[in-house]
């Protein structure tokens, strides 16, 4: 039976859609994408933000609690993004779900894609890291997708 394919995040994947214009290729995703195993993925691409775009930080909480409505996204114009961001979330669940992927590979430290730490505002407002998933991988893992980082690679 062909293996499933993992979701990756796109800019693992050596894609510019980071919010500066840049990527950060791993190899090893790379590899999976080039051998037909892997499908990349940019949430906040398919949530409808632009790139390159303002850099984006959680605000009152890390990514479960902005599905929850208990928190939300911020870029750092002060635009609320928190739609587009669970927009994109639920796009990457759809493709997901599509290609039948029951495991992910995202960018660590992302408000969208971090998966043990991600960065979030503190009282002050300024954006500090710390642990907790971010947006989409909140929704991936609260939906039975096993999502790790390239550095659990
Ligand atoms: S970390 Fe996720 S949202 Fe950010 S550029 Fe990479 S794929 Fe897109």
């Amino acid at each position: 039976m062909k293996e499933a394919p993992y979701i990756v995040s796109a800019c693992l994947a050596g894609v510019n859609c980071r919010h500066d214009g840049g990527n950060r290729l791993d190899r090893r995703v790379a590899r999976l994408v080039a051998e037909g195993r892997a499908i990349p993925v940019c949430p906040e691409q398919l949530g409808g933000r632009p790139t390159p775009r303002a850099a984006s930080n959680l605000a009152g909480g890390t990514g479960a609690d902005v599905l929850d409505g208990r928190a939300c996204v911020v870029d750092v114009t002060g635009r609320d993004v928190t739609a587009e961001f669970i927009r994109g979330a639920r796009e990457t669940l759809l493709i997901a779900r599509t290609a039948g992927a029951t495991r992910a590979i995202l960018k660590e430290n992302s408000p969208s894609c971090g998966v043990k730490r991600t960065y979030l505002l503190d009282a002050s407002g300024r954006p500090g890291r710390v642990e907790g998933q971010g947006v989409t991988t909140a929704l991936l893992s609260r939906e039975g997708v096993r999502v790790i980082s390239e550095d659990e690679l």
